[in-house]
């Protein structure tokens, strides 16, 4: 097995730096009503508000700060049907670097329009027969391209970590900050952040419950796959973590938490009519965790990260009637 040298405090201060004059420092929110709710400090840190919509410009726009020239010049390939494409195309095209990304043939119309808009260059294939992995890898060999991976990447974990940075500078040390989980790019980096700015904080790991992989791998001790999951949340459907996020989880985060999709939708809603916040279902973990457990947090000084925003508004329009997807 090769060395693999896991981020740390250092390269998450190092990205905040970096990115500073790309990326939005997003706000904080409070709200009078969940405060009361729960009897404790909650504050949001809202990504909804970041650039293209969500946190993975951050770490994005990390890695592609790092290239050298050559790799500036030949490009970078990525493959995501969801924000990390349009987080690389974004930040590609700040950078003036030709972008590739690599997405699913029935990928919604709506995504391929908005990476095609930042420039990026879409490469289709087929996810029943075709391996996306295998296509990046022999694409970036065949033309030189860089690739980057939408979580198991220490630039891309440092750059996701400048979020929850960015909240702890803002309100203080927290007692518990609640994140959205999927391959574990935005909880490791979070976590190297809360772990250096707070040590005394607890962090938990929110999965969609159809795709508790994150939490099965926590308990067994080692990283383990499951079959695409069905749930709402889109951004979280990762089947496994990652080399390098899994051991900082492991070493750092206190629990990973489950949520169906009924405690999502309620979620959404809420933001929604009270907060008058779009946020998209998967930007909904970590909140919905915190309050079926709220009466475990009284009296503290919660963080949760709204992860995203990206929703198409049909859907989302549909979510809020309570309709269900079949
Ligand atoms: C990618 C994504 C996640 C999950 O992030 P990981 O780093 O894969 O754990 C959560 N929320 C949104 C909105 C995302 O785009």
């Amino acid at each position: 097995m090769t060395e693999r040298k896991l981020p740390d405090y250092g390269d998450v201060a190092a990205a905040a730096e970096r990115i500073a004059n790309y990326a939005h420092r997003t706000p904080v929110m409070t709200s009078r009503t969940v405060n009361a709710d729960f009897g404790a400090e909650v504050y949001f840190k809202c990504e909804n508000f970041q650039r293209m919509g969500a946190f993975k410009f951050r770490g994005a726009m990390n890695a592609l700060l790092q290239f050298t020239p050559e790799q500036r010049a030949a490009g970078v390939v990525a493959f995501s049907s969801g924000n990390h494409a349009q987080a690389v195309a974004l930040a590609a095209k700040l950078l003036s670097i030709p972008a590739t990304i690599i997405m699913p043939l029935d990928a919604p119309a709506a995504k391929v329009a908005a990476t095609k808009g930042y420039g990026g260059r879409v490469v289709t294939y087929d996810r029943y027969t075709e391996d996306r992995e295998q296509i990046g890898r022999e694409l970036a060999q065949k033309e030189g391209l860089t690739l980057i991976p939408p979580y198991d990447h220490p630039q891309v974990i440092a750059g996701q970590g400048t979020a929850a940075k960015e909240l702890i500078e803002d309100v203080g040390p927290l007692d518990a900050l609640f994140v959205c989980l999927g391959g574990g790019g935005l909880l490791s980096g979070s976590a190297l952040a809360a772990r250096h700015l707070s040590p005394r904080c607890a962090i938990y790991g929110v999965e969609p419950e159809a795709g508790n992989d994150g939490q099965q791998s926590l308990r067994s001790g080692q990283i383990v796959h499951i079959e695409t999951p069905k749930t709402i949340a889109d951004g979280a459907q990762t089947q496994h973590l990652g080399h390098y996020t899994f051991p900082i989880i492991q070493h750092t985060v206190e629990d990973i938490l489950t949520v169906s999709d009924d405690e999502l939708i309620a979620a959404m809603t809420f933001f929604a009519e009270r907060m008058k916040m779009v946020v998209e279902p998967t930007g909904c973990l970590g909140f919905a965790a915190a309050r079926a457990r709220k009466s475990s947090l009284r009296g503290k000084k919660v963080g949760v990260i709204i992860s995203g925003g990206n929703v198409d508004i049909h859907r989302y329009a549909r979510f809020l009637a309570g309709e269900r997807e079949s």
